[in-house]
C-alpha cells in the first residue's frame, strides 16, 4: 500500500472543471460533480476541482494517491475509473489507501485531539454515501488505522501481499 512518503514529491495540476468522465460518474453518483458539492476528482496528474475549493495538504495527499494508482496501471486512469465505478470493493480498496495517506498527512501537523476528530470525519466519509455506503464508519475507522500487514485488512479488500488489488491493470480478470 502507498504511504505518505510515496506521494510527498508528487506534483499535480489543479483545474477548475469537471473530470473528463463526469457523465459516467454522474450515472453512479448523481449530482456529485456539481460545484456546490465541492468534491475533487483525480485523473492522471490532474485534480479536477469543479467547486474551486482551496485544497488542504491532506486532500492533496489523498488525490496524489489516486494519481499514483492511475500511473501504475497499464490501462491508466481510464481503466481505474472503469473499475472504480463498476466494483464497490475495488472502489473502497482505492479509497482506503487514499484515506490512510490523508490521515497520515493530517496527523503530521495536528495534535491528538484534532487527529481524533479528523479520523472520525475520514471514517464517516469512507463509510458514507459519497462512496456508496459500503462499510460502516466504525469499520472504516478501524481500517484507516490498522497495521498495513494485518491479514484482516488484506482479506477484506483483496489486497495481495504487494498491495495489489484484483483489478490492478488487469481489465477482464474479474473474480
Ligand atoms: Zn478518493
Amino acid at each position: 500500500m502507498l504511504k505518505l512518503d510515496n506521494v510527498r514529491n508528487h506534483e499535480m495540476k489543479v483545474v477548475k472543471d469537471v473530470p473528463p468522465n463526469a457523465v459516467d460518474i454522474e450515472k453512479i453518483f448523481p449530482g456529485v460533480t456539481a460545484p456546490e458539492r465541492k468534491v475533487l476528482f483525480a485523473w492522471g496528474n490532474i485534480i479536477y476541482n469543479p467547486g474551486d475549493i482551496s485544497i488542504p495538504a491532506q486532500l492533496l495527499a489523498h488525490e496524489a494517491v489516486h494519481s499514483l494508482q492511475h500511473a501504475k496501471r497499464a490501462d491508466g486512469p481510464d481503466g481505474w475509473w472503469y473499475w472504480y465505478l463498476k466494483d464497490p470493493v475495488f472502489r473502497i480498496s482505492q479509497e482506503l489507501e487514499a484515506h490512510r495517506v490523508e490521515f497520515e498527512e493530517f496527523s503530521e501537523h495536528n495534535n491528538r485531539n484534532f487527529r481524533k476528530g479528523y479520523l472520525k470525519d475520514c471514517a464517516k466519509r469512507l463509510g458514507g454515501p459519497l462512496y456508496g455506503n459500503i462499510i460502516t464508519w466504525q469499520f472504516a475507522k478501524k481500517l484507516i488505522t490498522m497495521e498495513e500487514d494485518c491479514v484482516e485488512l488484506r482479506k477484506a479488500f483483496r489486497f495481495g501481499t504487494k498491495g495489489e488489488t484484483d483489478h490492478d491493470g488487469a481489465p477482464g480478470l474479474l473474480s
